[in-house]
């Protein structure tokens, strides 16, 4: 039930905001869950940015946060490799950002097609050029290096539609190298596991909201927390009633959502 809601995990982008633009009724819906005793996090597929940089983003929107509310791909791809990785070396597809958190987390990375390399990760690299995709071609199809991808989302909103993502470019290895990689972000339930070991509190006081059924809303159901979808970027109507990924709630925008979890509440909507 809404009303019971403390925790909430958001997507960003297509959710809370497109590219640097925040969308109507986020930030106080934020503030408002903080000051009432919540908890916000922010579970991102996106790859390009850091958790540092993430703070920084929302200092620019007026919000105050920490780097532990953010549970990004590309922290969980630390976590991920540190445990199942350690001191083996893995060639990046990835942003100088994504490079620099993986170094500091101590992972071996290196950005050349070199010997001995025991995984290819692909981010959502947004510096992806030819050499590197031959780089990574040069050994997927040495079949004992491992794929893994942050994200498989196949494209990420912009203010005139979308771009390619993580998914999108994996899928130009995949074909050519006849390959899967394993996706370690949403909806891999590691992220939302990540954010409830930071608070106390039962499944039913978390929610999970998105606007993409097959990442955010499949990593809440996975997770076994319920969600709300937001038809603010790539999900809309028509795609709820076909998908297997049902969310529980469903809004127009994230300020309808603020609105309701008020109501739920007993606190009459709207500011
Ligand atoms: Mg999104």
């Amino acid at each position: 039930m809404l009303g019971e809601k403390k925790y909430f995990l958001f997507d960003i982008d297509g959710t809370l905001a497109v590219d640097t633009t925040l969308y109507d009724g986020t930030k106080e819906f934020l503030e408002w869950i903080e000051e009432t005793g919540g908890r916000c996090f922010y579970i991102t597929n996106n790859s390009t940015k850091s958790r540092k940089d993430y703070v920084e983003k929302f200092k620019n929107w007026g919000i105050r946060t920490e780097e532990s509310q953010f549970m990004t791909a590309s922290y969980a791809a630390c976590l991920y490799l540190k445990k199942y990785y350690e001191g083996k070396k893995i060639f990046v597809l990835g942003t100088p950002s994504f490079i620099k958190e993986l170094k500091e987390a101590g992972i071996l990375v290196t950005e050349k097609a070199e010997d001995h390399v025991d995984c290819v990760l692909v981010g959502f690299d947004s510096t992806l050029n030819y050499d590197k995709m031959t780089d990574a071609c040069r050994l997927l199809f040495q079949k004992e290096v491992d794929f893994l991808g942050t994200n498989p989302d196949l494209r990420c909103p912009a203010s005139f539609g979308f771009i390619p993502d993580c998914g999108a470019i994996c899928r130009m290895l995949e074909v050519t190298a006849g390959r899967k990689p394993y996706f370690i972000g949403k909806p891999n339930r590691l992220i939302a596991d990540l954010c409830m070991q930071q608070c106390k509190g039962s499944p039913e006081e978390y929610l999970v909201v998105g606007d993409r059924l097959y990442t955010d809303i499949a990593c809440g159901i996975e997770a076994g927390i319920e969600t709300a979808v937001v038809y603010t970027g790539e999900a809309d109507p028509e795609e709820v009633r076909t998908s297997i990924w049902k969310p529980d709630y469903a809004f127009d925008t994230i300020r309808q959502l603020y609105d309701a979890v008020r109501k739920a509440r007993g606190e009459g909507a709207g500011r």
